[in-house]
């Protein structure tokens, strides 16, 4: 096989059959095909698209690149994948919440990069907790507590992970088609069975616009579909950050807050939300995920999780050496809090990273006081910038420039569900809005 005939084929519009795809992906992870040539494919496939049958043969082909969990568990597992979001928490409530209802939730997350952050970071403000744990360690955890959530093993999906870095770094990151493909190759390698998607949408998210929202929905359920996986995506917005809090500690403690019956709404109702799909792809429809969290079951839960993996649910979490108050500048209606000025303004901060091995600060990040629909004085407090280091706060404040806003009158933020994109997607429906070339 050729490696330059399989990027003139894609180059040229045309489709890869399952011989070409399995190849590449397989020669790229052994280092057959060069990066500069992978970067051309990758290219080609950004600006030409795939089809529904070679994504589905993409994504088996990363999937085969390396080692595929078998989960042993005697409950139904059932896992969530958010595409990231400003304030997007909801994985540290929503697993032991989903695990106290009796179904098993393995959940192998990342680290943040930009402005969205990553649950393996947010839980690393932990002192203690550890995110690396072997294939035993993970199924010892699912069968006595029900919920982990740790970093991925080593061998899964090795292709994606460097198709990924590479990608990165030659423009090709936005291919709707390359983003579904990483997504599920490694969600089918983790072993779940069933999955829901919080595909988000809004400015603090990846996907800008419903459309491609869709689009990507749509090609995460096909791909589902093809490979035996049950699966459903809600669409829902992030053009105002979830909840109160950005940044790793500070979400942390927020989700606490829910788990003990209290928190912001948005967050509560996402969370009980997204639990009652989990629930209804596993199976389970005689428990209440409601009435579960407001009972402090899934307290227990989350503090058995963080202690089965070495930190202390009742320890301290750090605290920022700085914190500066942003004040309302007249009397209003808080009528603009801008997710994607927020996240920026929360990376400026510290709270993010620039490149996938800086080192963050778990203690920086903001915290909200008024949100979108809230009346506030002039001179009343905004926002809250936590830092270790001063000279970020400049920055971040010119981040928020024009992210802020107060009005004589705004409609209160609600926590919006915009579609719902269920499993059994036929082929023919598959990804409608999804043509050559399309991308974010
Ligand atoms: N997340 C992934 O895992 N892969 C992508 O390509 C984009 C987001």
């Amino acid at each position: 096989m050729s490696v330059v005939d399989v990027i003139r084929a894609k180059r040229d519009g045309h489709r890869l059959n399952e011989e070409q795809i399995d190849w590449v992906i397989d020669a790229y992870t052994r280092g057959v095909v060069a990066d500069e040539q992978m970067s051309a494919l990758a290219m080609a496939v950004l600006l030409r698209g795939m089809d529904a049958a070679e994504i589905a043969r993409w994504t088996s082909a990363m999937v085969a690149s390396g080692q595929r969990l078998e989960l042993k568990v005697d409950r139904p597992i059932v896992d969530k994948h958010s595409t990231g979001g400003v304030g997007d928490k909801i994985t540290l409530p929503l697993a032991p919440l989903v695990a106290s209802c009796g179904a098993a939730v393995p959940q192998l997350s990342g680290r943040g990069l930009g402005h969205t952050g990553g649950t393996l970071d947010k839980l690393e403000s932990i002192p203690g907790w550890r995110a690396q744990l072997s294939v035993d360690e993970i199924m010892r955890q699912l069968n006595t507590v029900g919920a982990v959530v740790c970093a991925p093993t080593e061998g899964l999906a090795p292709a994606d992970r460097k198709l990924y870095a590479l990608r990165d770094v030659t423009g090709t990151v936005e291919s709707i088609p390359l983003i579904a493909s990483s997504i599920m190759s490694k969600k089918i390698a983790e072993g779940t069975p069933a999955m829901v998607f919080d595909v988000k949408v809004g400015s603090g998210a990846f996907m800008k616009s419903q459309q491609h929202a869709r689009a990507l929905a749509n090609s995460l359920v096909e791909i589902g579909g093809a490979h035996g996986m049950h699966t459903t995506a809600l669409l829902t917005d992030m053009s105002v950050p979830l909840g109160r809090t950005i940044g790793n500690a500070l979400e942390v403690v927020e989700a606490i807050e829910v788990l003990r019956g209290g928190g912001p709404r948005d967050v509560v109702e996402l969370t009980v939300l997204l639990a009652r799909e989990m629930l209804a792809l596993a199976g389970i429809s005689d428990v209440d995920p409601g009435e579960v969290l407001a009972s402090g079951r899934a307290y227990e839960t989350w503090c058995q999780m963080i202690s089965a993996q070495g930190g202390n649910p009742e320890g301290g979490l750090p605290a920022a050496k700085h914190v500066h108050v942003v004040n309302a500048n007249r009397d209003g209606v808080v009528a603009t809090l801008d997710a994607y000025a927020v996240g920026q303004a929360a990376w400026r901060l510290g709270a993010g990273r620039s490149r996938k091995d800086d080192a963050v600060q778990h203690a920086a990040g903001i915290r909200c006081l008024a949100k979108p629909g809230e009346r506030v004085a002039a001179g009343q407090p905004l926002l809250e910038l936590h830092t270790d280091s001063k000279d970020t706060i400049k920055p971040a404040i010119a981040a928020l420039n024009g992210g802020l806003e107060i009005r004589d009158t705004a409609a209160a933020h609600t926590m919006t569900v915009l579609e719902a994109v269920r499993g059994s997607v036929p082929v023919a429906d598959a990804a409608p809005d999804m043509q050559a070339g399309d991308r974010v």
